[in-house]
């Protein structure tokens, strides 16, 4: 039988989808054995009695598939913690969904509440999973850009941002890749545009416990008129340096948790089930002192790599929060941000991203963006290559 195949395509976007700068730079910095500042991957330790609960909780048994909105343990953990540390109150039983990662909280959420040709609207610079998602799910992005030196909001052009078509906005703070910490009154000023048009807001607030400089960490969801229309997003992958183990969790309002909990559960079923075991140990256990020293710990990583960057002649945006920094690549040679971030790789050994990666059109081509999550030891030979280059 003779098979045509001939009208077998990909779908509508699926060309556009180009393989994301940052595994590209990873790919290119493992085949020079280079050291890697373009992944967030925190090589740092994990805390040990996150470690030791992972152990056990596999050799006890905790190998199968868990409730779909994660375990009891770990939802009243995640429950009180929100309590404690954002102010947030959300009922463990039905506000709590609890995800493989960050990640896959925000793509259960927006399949949730977004339909095709639905206009979100972006802060750029933004974190290109946040766009990339928008766009799998096509939903259109509507970029909102922040001005440097302090990645200031011009809430004009916020305003102006909102159409007919409008359905939510996404707020990332601390931010990757630039590191602002959104205040208060910024804040304030985007809950009542929320509150006015009636809008969802979906808060990834990842990089909660890095916070620089006395900087104040603050959940949109407990501002006035926003809890019922805020999805809240965090997870573990930073704080106890476990990228790979894919736990992360949210909360919204029990009329949305149900069907973000129904998509997440069509995709990924649950989250580990060890290290969800191991995830409730770590936010039951660990004082308020690991989450303090996280700052000062990488605060000082900030200051060492904001050093080197600036003695290079590449002048840094110094991140009030996170651990990406956003660096002036002018005197890199190469006509556009990859090339500049391929000479970079070539000349020291150092992997960056393009800051294109993270702006709309053909802003950021003259930034690269330096993650420093990593041991000090790799650190301090990134900064000796930068200062040699
Ligand atoms: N959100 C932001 C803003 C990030 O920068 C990252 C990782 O770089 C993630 C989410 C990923 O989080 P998770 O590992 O929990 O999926």
């Amino acid at each position: 039988m003779r098979v045509a195949a001939d009208k077998l395509r990909l779908s509508e976007i699926s060309p556009g989808m180009v393989q994301s700068e940052i595994r590209a730079m990873t790919v290119a910095c493992d085949r020079v054995g280079g050291i890697n500042l373009a992944q967030g991957v925190c090589d740092t330790g994990v805390p040990s009695p996150v470690m030791q609960r992972a152990i056990d909780a596999i050799t006890e048994g905790y190998n199968i598939y868990t409730r779909l909105d994660g375990i009891a343990p770990l939802r009243l953990a995640i429950s009180e913690k929100l309590a404690r540390y954002n102010g947030i109150d959300a009922d463990p039983d039905s506000e709590i969904l609890v995800t493989s990662g960050a990640t896959a909280g925000f793509y259960a959420a927006c399949i949730a509440l977004f339909n095709p040709g639905d206009e979100v609207i972006l802060f750029e610079p933004f974190y290109g999973y946040h766009l990339n998602t928008l766009r799998a799910l096509r939903v259109n992005a509507a970029v909102v850009s922040m001005h440097q030196p302090q990645w200031g909001i011009d809430f004009d052009a916020l305003r102006n941002a909102i159409t007919s078509r409008t359905r939510g906005i996404v707020i990332n703070s601390p931010s990757n890749p630039c590191g602002k910490v959104f205040t208060r009154a910024e804040l304030d000023a985007i809950a009542a545009l929320a509150n006015e048009y009636d809008l969802f807001v979906v808060t990834d607030e990842i990089y909660e416990y890095f916070l620089y400089d006395a900087a104040e960490h603050v959940s949109p969801a407990t501002l006035p008129g926003m809890a019922p229309r805020t999805i809240t997003i965090s997870g573990l992958s930073k704080t106890f340096s476990i990228t790979g183990w894919r736990v992360g969790y949210l909360a919204a309002d029990r009329r949305w948790l149900g069907a973000i909990g129904y998509f997440h559960d069509l995709v990924y079923v649950c989250a580990p089930s060890p290290f969800q075991h191991a995830s409730a140990a770590g936010l039951i256990q660990l004082p308020t002192s690991f989450y303090e020293a996280l700052s000062t710990e990488y605060q000082a990583k900030r200051d060492m790599l904001c050093a080197a960057l600036s003695e290079a002649g590449m002048a840094p945006s110094i991140p009030a929060g996170a651990y990406y920094i956003l660096a002036d690549a002018t005197v890199i040679p190469g006509s556009n941000a990859r090339e500049k971030a391929r000479t970079l790789l070539r000349q020291t050994g150092i992997a960056a991203v393009a800051g294109t990666a993270f702006f709309a059109e053909d802003r950021g081509e003259n930034l690269l963006r330096f993650c420093f999550a990593k041991r000090d030891e790799d650190l301090e030979r990134a900064c000796d290559a930068l200062r040699a280059r």
